[in-house]
């Protein structure tokens, strides 16, 4: 079978992974000219270390990266709140949340692609059926025959217009800054991550390297608050003031140029992933907020599942169907999940925020139990069709 990928990110890389590994071999249509390192960091949950041993390259990701002991929540004058220690998760798993640089994630996926199947510069503009098979166009003139077509071409997919042209995306009411500021943390941060959350504001941060720590903050586009994207870094100094001091040091480390700023976003859950022979996954398929640090490694998750249903099913329409039946309810749970933590985390008045951190801290441990069972623990053998 000939297939092609739109879009050479998370999910199209761990795809045309999966895919090879099943001996089937795909090329990747890239828009970008050129495939830059972007973003800050990433966390890569143990549902998607899972796979991504599976595809022999966990070992790689930790090496780059730093593997995470707890999840500390505090409030955002260090009064805690919760303390999920990875060992709930690990127990069942067997793997840590990794947090590493985005760009050593990319990487790492990129150099188990065979290079000659990536093709930069390809925008994919159009798809038609043909008698002999899908004709792709692209924004260079070019076309492409092929007997499928996955779209992974992300939150703005082109594809996705194609397979359900209603779709909309919607806004999460929240902005969110990230970068890596060149900084060491005290021995007690060290191997955490650690969110600490004020009155519509959210700082997290976390190791990941021996000198270098990812950091994300996000505010409800509803606050007041004045932000000035050449002066970045005053504007959050500004915006985090009233939050305990190592957030000041981090935002100071950072190299000003390189703090990235967007409105959150995500897509209503789509009743259809598919048309007949174009399929979407990652976040063409069902892009969520990064409340959880989920929307990558659903996309790893559904690389998997993929493979499993090309390489078991001839029909390329059937294979896809038993895809979206294999992945719509996880994926939705998850997309729910994440939405909801936006909004809570946006919750402006302090007598609520405070009520809110009072309840949390109660009900976290029974939380954090419940959900390392059915976040973080993607087991591989029940989405094999072997
Ligand atoms: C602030 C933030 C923090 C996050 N943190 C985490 C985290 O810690 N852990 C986690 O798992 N997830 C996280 N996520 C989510 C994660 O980044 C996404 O879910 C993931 O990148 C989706 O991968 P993708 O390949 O589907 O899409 P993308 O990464 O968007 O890749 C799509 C690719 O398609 C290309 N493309 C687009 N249009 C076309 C076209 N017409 N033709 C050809 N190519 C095209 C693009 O250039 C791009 O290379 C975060 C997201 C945000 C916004």
């Amino acid at each position: 079978m000939n297939g092609i990928i739109i879009g050479a990110g998370i999910a199209g890389l761990s795809t045309a992974i999966a895919l090879k590994l099943k001996g089937i071999e795909v090329d990747i249509y890239e828009a970008s000219a050129e495939l830059k390192v972007v973003g800050a960091g990433i966390l890569v949950p143990p549902n998607a270390m899972a796979v991504l041993a599976h595809y022999g390259l966990a070992d790689e990701v930790k090496s780059y990266g730093k593997e995470i002991d707890a999840l500390r929540v505090s409030s955002f004058r260090g009064e805690p709140i919760s303390i999920t220690p990875s060992t709930f998760v690990n127990n069942r798993t067997q793997f840590k949340t990794v947090a590493l640089h985005r760009g050593k994630l990319q990487e790492i996926l990129l150099r188990n692609v065979s290079e000659e199947r990536i093709h930069l510069g390809y925008q994919y503009s159009r798809v038609e059926s043909t008698n002999e098979g899908l004709q792709v166009s692209f924004a260079n003139n070019q076309q492409r025959i092929a007997d499928f077509m996955i779209g992974a071409d992300g939150l703005r997919s082109k594809v996705r217009q194609f397979v359900m042209p209603d779709s909309a995306l919607r806004n999460g009411q929240q902005v969110c800054w990230r970068g890596v500021a060149n900084i060491q943390l005290p021995e007690s941060s060290n191997a955490q991550l650690t969110e600490l959350w004020g009155d519509g504001t959210r700082f997290g941060f976390v190791p990941i390297g021996p000198d270098q720590v990812y950091w994300y903050a996000t505010a409800s586009s509803k606050r007041n608050y004045y932000f000035e994207s050449d002066r970045a870094a005053d504007s959050l100094r500004k915006l985090f003031s009233s939050y305990i001091t190592c957030v000041d040091n981090i935002i100071d480390s950072t190299p000003q140029d390189l703090i990235i700023e967007g409105n959150m976003y995500d897509i209503k859950p789509l009743k259809h992933w598919f048309s007949n022979r174009v399929v979407l996954l990652g976040d063409a398929a069902h892009a969520i907020t990064p409340n959880l640090g989920q929307g990558g490694a659903l996309a790893i998750e559904d690389s998997y599942a993929i493979a499993e249903k090309l390489e078991h099913f001839s029909d390329p329409a059937t294979a896809f169907l038993e895809f979206q039946q294999a992945r719509q309810t996880r994926v939705d749970r998850v997309s729910k999940a994440s939405w909801k933590i936006g909004q809570i985390t946006n919750w402006r008045s302090p007598l609520l925020c405070s009520a809110r951190n009072q309840i949390l801290s109660k009900v976290a441990p029974m939380m954090a139990n419940s959900q390392s069972d059915w976040l973080y623990n993607f087991e591989i053998s029940k989405h094999s069709n072997n």
